[in-house]
């Protein structure tokens, strides 16, 4: 249907059950060579190496299945879907920059984007500057005549802060650079970067996009201009994603939305719960009035997912291992975005070159999973119970 909206997207793009002998689901398509019958038909494929199926690399109808749904999602014009969010960010970043480059990236980008950024780029010639995630309009004093890339992430990793969109990709368009954007945590129904001028919008769909945590899973659903740069790119790296994981991700969108929901839902229940706690200095959570990011989430967010933090007054690290070690409900572990609540702690400052983290105390992660909030409150009370009695 032209001009679905996002929930009926989620449900019917990507299907065509009476292609497939009316079977609800598209088969995976298991691939390597495709067999041509004529040199014609042969050369006829290489014409077009990116529509069609000519190589597994290259894409099967399981990868487009995929592809198209996200990009239709998003309002984008096409996508490229790569076996790790790593991946899409890397080989978008290789798309878009060549030695003597100047790229512009926010200091509170993911930590492996960072290290890419400065050991790899910065290898073959490109100089990375990191600035203020908090910059806005004034990114414009930052821009130089060889800066092709502004890299956002918003909320940024592990401390969330919302930037302005618009007025740093108005800028960096004025001025010729390409704008890709790390939009994992909102995912395309809670932030929907085309409207607000970005380029690339690069997901790790191994979080909410499959949202079962049994998959890596990357895509950049890129404008008409920058679709061609990207995917040729992939296709020139070897960046593609195996059949069945992009059936999970295409499986796991179905239901993103009644999902996210009750991210959003249970992660505000259990920040305004952390918030009024007195081990808790404050909580970093944008959807929350008071937040530093509230008005600008308001303004350009239409949802927030389930992942947050809280900064704890310091402790002793053993009380903070008396918390952590123990949890029953939380597990402890990276990534984020499945059905499972999760807790991690984090060291923001580390990574900093353009701001500074300076809080003393721990910052602890928190990923609000589906199940009922009330028994994730007394997981993390009894935590804190075990946390003062071993102080
Ligand atoms: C996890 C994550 C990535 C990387 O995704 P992988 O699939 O683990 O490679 C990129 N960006 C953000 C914001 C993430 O949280």
């Amino acid at each position: 249907m032209k001009n679905a909206k996002p929930d009926t997207t989620l449900v019917h793009a990507g299907r065509n059950p009476h292609a497939n002998h009316g079977i609800v689901n598209p088969p995976v398509y298991h691939c390597s060579t495709v067999l041509f019958p004529t040199v014609q038909a042969l050369e006829d494929a290489d014409k077009r190496p990116y529509d069609g199926v000519r190589y597994g690399r290259a894409g099967t109808p399981t990868s487009f299945a995929f592809e198209d749904s996200v990009a239709a999602l998003e309002g984008g014009h096409r996508a490229v879907s790569m076996g790790s969010g790593l991946s899409a960010i890397t080989t978008v970043l290789t798309a878009f920059t060549k030695a003597g480059d100047h790229v512009l990236v926010t200091d509170s980008v993911y930590g492996p984007t960072r290290r890419f950024c400065t050991d790899v780029l910065g290898a073959y010639g490109v100089e990375t500057e990191f600035y203020d995630p908090l910059i806005g309009g004034g990114i414009a004093r930052l821009l130089r005549p060889n800066t092709t890339v502004v890299y956002l992430e918003s909320p940024g990793s592990l401390t969330f802060e919302v930037q302005d969109v618009p007025a740093i990709a108005a800028v960096a368009k004025a001025a010729g650079a390409t704008v890709l954007m790390d939009n994992t945590w909102a995912t395309p129904l809670f932030f929907r970067p085309f409207d607000h001028g970005v380029d690339v919008s690069i997901h790790a769909a191994t979080k909410y996009l499959v949202g079962h945590a049994d998959a890596m899973m990357g895509v950049a659903v890129c404008t008409e201009e920058c679709f061609v740069p990207v995917k040729r790119t992939a296709n020139i790296l070897g960046a593609c994603a195996g059949p069945d994981d992009l059936y999970l991700a295409l499986r796991g969108m179905r239901t993103l939305s009644v999902r996210l929901k009750r991210h959003q839902e249970s992660a505000l229940i259990l920040a305004d719960w952390l918030a009024a706690r007195p081990e808790v200095a404050r909580v970093l959570h944008p959807g929350r009035p008071g937040d530093p990011g509230h008005a600008l989430w308001k303004r350009d967010f239409l949802g927030a997912s389930g992942l947050f933090a809280a900064l704890l007054h310091p402790v002793p690290k053993p009380a903070l291992t008396a918390m952590l070690d123990h949890m029953e409900l939380f597990g402890m572990g990276y990534s984020w975005g499945g059905f499972e609540s999760l807790i991690l702690p984090t060291k923001p400052g580390h990574a900093r070159t353009a701001t500074r983290w300076d809080e003393s105390g721990p910052l602890i992660r928190l990923h609000a999973g589906l199940e009922d909030p009330d028994d994730l409150i007394r997981d993390l009370e009894r935590g804190f119970d075990r946390m003062r009695a071993a102080l």
